[in-house]
């Protein structure tokens, strides 16, 4: 029997914000949720990296960023995201990694309207333990978890059998000073949310859950 989430024609087009910790799992939550209602996972993770690769004005821009170590503006995200929403606002859509602050979420709200901003609560001793078994691909960007999200092939991506990896930046103690700096950034963010009434809370204690538990949480909640 078809679930009565599937979209039909009727059915308005949804547009879903995941917010979370680094480590929440809000990548492998958007990616799944994408699958069941039928809508395009954006991730502006992976739309930085397609700059880049392709090497556009844009992703030399963010380039010379990065490499002097320093935040790469709003702007240039925000102009990145325009691009790639101009063409999903009819379908809808599941937006990760954006906004990062509340002139993003102003950014945001300009170009149009969101119906559900899900903010995903984890203690920060399960996205340590998560975060500490993190791999990605080299070449596309994919996350995978040694524990809970293995590779078919160890070392390899399923998507693209690129090289998999640990970043530096999932080390304990990096862990914990990147959930400090998220904590005081993500504050004014959820209250801009909570005031708006959009905000969703998923609370997630279990460093071995099911991600299609989570996302069974997240379908009821929208
Ligand atoms: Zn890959």
């Amino acid at each position: 029997m078809p679930s009565p989430w599937y979209p039909s024609a009727e059915v308005e087009p949804v547009k879903i914000v995941i917010f979370g910790p680094p480590g929440s799992g809000k990548g492998t939550y958007a990616s799944r949720l994408s699958k069941r209602l039928g809508i395009p996972h954006i991730s502006t993770g992976d739309l930085v990296r397609e700059e880049i690769r392709n090497q556009t004005p844009l992703g030399k821009a963010i380039e010379k960023y990065s490499s002097s170590g320093t935040l790469v503006p709003d702007e240039i995200i925000t102009e990145i995201l325009k691009k790639r929403l101009a063409s999903e606002l009819l379908k809808g859509f599941i937006l990760e990694g954006y906004p990062r602050t509340v002139g993003q979420a102003m950014e945001l709200e300009k170009i149009t309207k969101v119906d559900t901003v899900v903010n995903l609560n984890v203690p920060d001793s399960v996205i340590v333990d998560r975060l500490s078994a993190r791999l990605q691909c080299k070449t596309c960007g994919t996350i995978y978890n040694e524990k809970t999200l293995k590779p078919r092939i160890p070392g390899k991506c399923d998507k693209c059998g690129g090289e998999l990896f640990r970043r530096v930046d999932d080390q304990p103690e990096v862990i914990r000073e990147r959930l400090k700096v998220y904590r005081e950034a993500s504050e004014p963010i959820v209250n801009f949310y909570w005031s708006k009434n959009l905000l969703k809370d998923i609370r997630n204690d279990d460093p071995n859950v099911d991600p299609e538990r989570v996302v069974d949480q997240i379908m009821k909640l929208i």
